[in-house]
């Protein structure tokens, strides 16, 4: 997940996807070019880290390649 707070409304909003045009859904107004914070790496701290560690190693072979 990611989320963006708009700088309108100080309202947070996610989205599954980070690209493409995004509104916040409180007023309306076009935040795309706002920063975009994942926040996966706010919620899961330690009891999916694990889980992480192991798609990292996945990734990182064709990462490498
Ligand atoms: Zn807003």
């Amino acid at each position: 997940m990611y989320q963006k707070t708009c700088h309108s409304c100080n309202k947070v909003s996610y989205s599954s996807y980070p690209d493409g045009l995004w509104y916040c859904p409180y007023c309306k107004k076009e935040i795309t070019d706002f920063g975009t914070i994942q926040s996966n790496n706010l919620t899961v701290v330690s009891m999916e880290k694990s889980n992480e560690k192991k798609q990292n190693n996945k990734q990182s072979p064709s990462l490498l390649v």
